[in-house]
């Protein structure tokens, strides 16, 4: 019996991974859920789940989540404290990194340096602490599975070697010439470039394929998502620039690629469901039952694939040259974006502006490197309140 921990319970990863616990009863227990603010969310998953503890983030949502199930033998917590030691109890084995954004890092660093198993969601904890995370990881004996569907893919391409070295793996020995990022290139691939400046939210968070939740929806839209990805693969499998290529496929019916020197290539297929993935992650080096339907060849009937046009998708230009620069930047593109697409979200820009607001941020990478999670948080902090100055000044 695994006993997991679910960061970010009330999102769309949150309910993909509770849909397959459900489905294998006998094999997982949920000791924690954890959310932001959603206490509706939270009475209803506390109702169906049991779970020993359920913490919320926001002291207001704890305090209302506390009067709405004292019916039942949950224990309600709050407070950074409380959530560190939630997540590295004895009693844990496994947590989902399933927070949105740079909130989730720290309890996932957390959990990674109680040795936990750590199912990785959460990419972008590892875009702002890239070294730092993969070198805790090795020192503190976790084990680190990666749930994002692309890498979950190229983690099942692997040879085990390489799979049991994430983040410290040798792709040239291992006979690998590239990896190949897929991306469906979301729902303005093909839509004329002028109309861009006129996106509304709605219709950049319908994604043609995957239903997920409203900030990587956007990040797909501009592609900013292949970008964090690129740079979490780059930590993951100890990858250089020129082994990885980003490539469009529309159907995202493959989920990644990995080219071998003697011509093969292995890729992952599946319906777009990212209980795949989960399932993997949590029964790995096993299988279990996601609920996922079989991929119907004969209903796909067509796979399809394109260079990216950076022109279309500037932010994934930009995710990739920080990438290049280190990981001071992907630190400073990283929080821009998420302040610029919450204010894309909430109305105050618009969707051409995005990447404006990442691109100006860039100006206050510092030279010297930074060396502890202390200094990457100043830095994240402080090119947050620089872009929400350049935002007012956009709006
Ligand atoms: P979501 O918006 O649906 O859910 C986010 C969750 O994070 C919620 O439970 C919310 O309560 C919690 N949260 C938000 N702010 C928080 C804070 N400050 N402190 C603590 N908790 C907070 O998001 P999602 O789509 O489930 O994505 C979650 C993560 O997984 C993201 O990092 C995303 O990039 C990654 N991911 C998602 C998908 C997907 O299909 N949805 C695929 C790959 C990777
Ligand atoms: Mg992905």
């Amino acid at each position: 019996m695994q006993s997991m921990v679910i960061l970010g319970a009330t999102g769309s990863i949150g309910a993909s991974t509770l849909s397959v616990i459900s489905q294998n009863p006998t094999q997982y227990r949920v000791y924690a859920l954890v959310a932001n603010t959603n206490v509706d969310k939270m009475v209803a998953l506390c109702e169906q789940y049991l779970p020993k503890v359920a913490h919320m983030v926001s002291a207001d949502a704890a305090q209302q989540l506390k009067q709405r199930i004292g019916h039942l033998s949950v224990e309600v917590t709050t407070g950074a404290d409380e959530l560190e030691s939630l997540v590295t109890s004895t009693e844990v084995d496994s947590v989902m990194a399933a927070i949105v954004g740079a909130a989730g890092m720290q309890p996932t660093l957390a959990a990674v340096k109680a040795g936990k198993r750590v199912l990785l969601a959460n990419k972008e904890a590892l875009v702002m602490s890239g070294r730092l995370f993969i070198d805790a990881v090795a020192e503190y004996g976790a084990t680190l599975l990666p749930v994002d569907s692309e890498h979950n893919a190229i983690f099942q391409c692997l040879s085990i070697e390489a799979q049991h070295a994430l983040g410290k793996c040798d792709l040239a020995a291992s006979g690998i010439s590239k990896i190949l990022l897929t991306g469906s290139g979301g729902p303005f691939l093909t839509a004329d470039l002028a109309s861009l400046a006129h996106v509304t939210p709605a219709q950049a968070i319908k994604h043609p394929n995957w239903s997920m939740g409203p900030k990587i929806s956007v990040d797909s839209a501009t592609m900013m998502n292949k970008g964090l990805e690129y740079i979490e693969a780059r930590w993951l499998f100890n990858a250089t620039d020129a082994q990885i290529q980003v490539v469009i496929h529309p159907q995202s019916v493959i989920h990644s690629m990995v080219q071998y020197c003697d011509g093969s290539v292995l890729a992952q297929l599946g319906n777009p469901d990212m209980r795949t993935p989960i399932a993997h992650c949590m029964a790995y080096p096993t299988r279990i039952r996601s609920g996922v339907e079989p991929l119907d060849f004969f209903k796909v009937g067509q796979l399809s694939f394109f260079e990216p046009d950076f022109n279309r998708f500037p932010c994934l230009a930009l995710a990739m040259e920080a990438s290049r620069k280190g990981q001071e930047a992907t630190t400073v593109v990283n929080a821009a974006n998420e302040r610029a697409v919450a204010a894309f979200l909430a109305g105050q820009i618009g969707f051409t502006d995005i990447v404006r607001v990442n691109e100006h941020c860039l100006n206050i990478v510092p030279q010297s490197p930074l060396d502890s999670i202390a200094d990457i948080l100043a830095l994240d902090e402080q090119c947050r309140r620089y872009a929400d100055e350049f935002i007012k000044h956009l709006s």
